[in-house]
């Protein structure tokens, strides 16, 4: 399991990145995304996006 980030949707703002505990997340060409063997799913990054990219 892990987060799932719309790269369609995400506007590349980093906030993310900082949210999670695990560092699960990282920048690849301007968009966020997710290391599913290292998330989780702890949710702390969903509330975090100002465009919600990323969901459950
Ligand atoms: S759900 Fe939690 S562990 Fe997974 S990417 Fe988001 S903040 Fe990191
Ligand atoms: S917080 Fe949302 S918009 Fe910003 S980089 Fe992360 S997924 Fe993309």
């Amino acid at each position: 399991m892990a987060v799932k980030i719309d790269e369609s949707t995400c506007v590349g703002c980093a906030a993310c990145i900082e949210s999670c505990p695990v560092s699960a997340l990282e920048m690849v060409d301007s968009k966020a995304k997710v290391n599913e063997d290292t998330c989780v799913d702890c949710g702390a990054c969903i509330s975090t996006c100002p465009v919600e990219a990323i969901t459950m």
